[in-house]
């Protein structure tokens, strides 16, 4: 394996002392609480429904008086009711995959859009980049904050940017070996695919300059990472984020690979309860909130990320003085993430009941071919149907397919099945079977 070397890229924020970090968090948490209680309808309205001014906002510790911020928030806000900073000072719109109807949206001025680089910028440096590198984008661009925010990072510490967006899998190895890329960054399942398509093209990967790779924006594991290394020969690291924060560059792993350190000169995370909202203490697994601070377009107190983790406070061998998240174990929803598009199975529903023919029973069954995520929607047909021809049929399952196709972001292969043979649930409707192992 060709050899990644640690690099620090802002050593005065990622290795200071924790109790000169904690004092500036509380600075820059005040100055956040009072710019959204000045110019957010819906923070002030719910600060005042608490009893609290931003003069109870002292230090880090005053947090968890704060009220929380949730997905349905940002539906309900949108476009512009979570901005707090004037429409003509926001220069970028990034959006959220696979929301039904109202879309999610994050909006940045220059300042974070600067400050999201300075993120992403210390993980590529944590995998070794700096501008003797050459870096393929292969996350989408576009909304998405994948494709933009890893350029970002990758041009500021100087790389040479390959922005090739996802897809086109063999035009992507190509240009790989044929340009010397020496980092990619990508999902980690489509790592696995890119590895696999190279030893099924005949290549060896002796002939490629690959170092490190950033993976992220969905749930992998070890044996992921062990199997990705082992294909490309590389470091394979991973990176968090979300597009309510800002995108990827949340956190971030280090060549140590004991966790990703949270960025805490921007972002305050806590561990919750996800069932009393009480925040849990460093160590135990509970739901992942972050505060944003020195955000100005839009900026988030206590966001509830519905991802499952634990934080570590220790100081890392690279030098790193953040917390570190573990690996996401989970998620306290049923959000599945098929593909690198976010996908809900209320979604599912939403559509179905809006189509005759069908019952809105139905199960959604996720596997994973090769490295590839597949996603069939197993949909009970009703008795009225089941006397219908079989062209009747295959009208109403290609109408279900283009429906889902356009509603989830994700294709899916639809089976019809006969009336009353998806099993009924008493409690909660056990809507998903993941066969995927990660
Ligand atoms: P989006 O805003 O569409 O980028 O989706 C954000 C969500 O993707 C997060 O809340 C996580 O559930 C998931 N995600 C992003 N990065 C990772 C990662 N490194 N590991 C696991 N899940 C991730
Ligand atoms: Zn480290």
């Amino acid at each position: 394996m060709k050899q990644a070397i640690n690099r620090i890229w802002n050593p005065e924020m990622e290795c200071m002392d924790i109790d000169v970090r904690r004092e500036m968090q509380s600075q820059k948490l005040r100055e956040t609480v009072k710019r959204v209680y000045d110019n957010v309808e819906m923070y002030r309205s719910r600060m005042i429904d608490a009893g609290i001014t931003p003069d109870d906002i002292k230090t880090v510790d005053d947090l968890s008086k704060l009220p929380f911020t949730d997905k349905p928030d940002l539906r309900d806000q949108f476009p512009y009711g979570l901005f707090a900073s004037p429409r003509k000072d926001i220069v970028r719109i990034q959006g959220s995959s696979g929301t039904t109807g109202m879309p999610i949206v994050s909006g940045y001025t220059q300042q974070d859009i600067d400050d999201w680089t300075e993120m992403v910028t210390r993980s590529v440096a944590a995998a070794g980049g700096s501008d003797e590198d050459i870096v393929q984008v292969t996350y989408g661009y576009g909304l998405f904050t994948g494709g933009l925010g890893l350029h970002q990072g990758a041009s500021n510490v100087g790389a040479m940017v390959v922005p090739m967006s996802s897809g086109n899998t063999v035009r992507q190895i190509n240009m790989m070996k044929g340009l010397g890329v020496t980092m990619i960054g990508c999902t980690p399942s489509y790592a696995l695919h890119i590895g696999e398509t190279i030893r099924e093209m005949g290549l060896d990967i002796k002939d490629f300059k690959l170092k490190a790779g950033i993976f992220g924006a969905e749930p992998w594991s070890d044996n992921i990472r062990n199997r990705i290394e082992d294909l490309l020969q590389i470091d394979a690291l991973d990176i968090y984020g979300l597009t309510e924060i800002c995108g990827p560059g949340v956190s971030f792993e280090c060549l140590e690979k004991v966790g990703m350190h949270v960025n805490e000169d921007f972002v305050i995370p806590e561990i919750i309860d996800p069932d009393t909202l009480q925040p849990l203490p460093y160590g135990e697994l509970g739901e992942l909130v972050f505060s944003t601070i020195g955000k100005q377009g839009m900026p988030m107190l206590r966001y509830r990320t519905h991802d499952l983790c634990r934080l570590h406070p220790e100081k890392c061998a690279c030098g790193r003085t953040t917390v570190r998240m573990e690996r996401i174990i989970g998620r306290t929803d049923d959000m599945l993430i098929i593909r690198g598009v976010n996908v809900f199975p209320s979604q599912v529903e939403t559509v179905l009941t809006n189509i005759r023919g069908v019952s809105p029973h139905f199960l959604m069954v996720v596997d994973r071919e090769g490295s590839t995520d597949r996603l069939e929607i197993q949909v009970e047909v009703t008795e009225e149907m089941m006397g219908d021809t079989i062209s009747a049929m295959q009208v109403l399952q290609k109408e279900i397919g283009e429906k889902v196709k356009s509603t989830l972001g994700v294709a899916a292969r639809i089976k019809l099945v006969d009336p009353k043979t998806i099993p009924r649930f008493e409690g909660k409707a056990r809507r998903v079977t993941d066969n995927r192992i990660l």
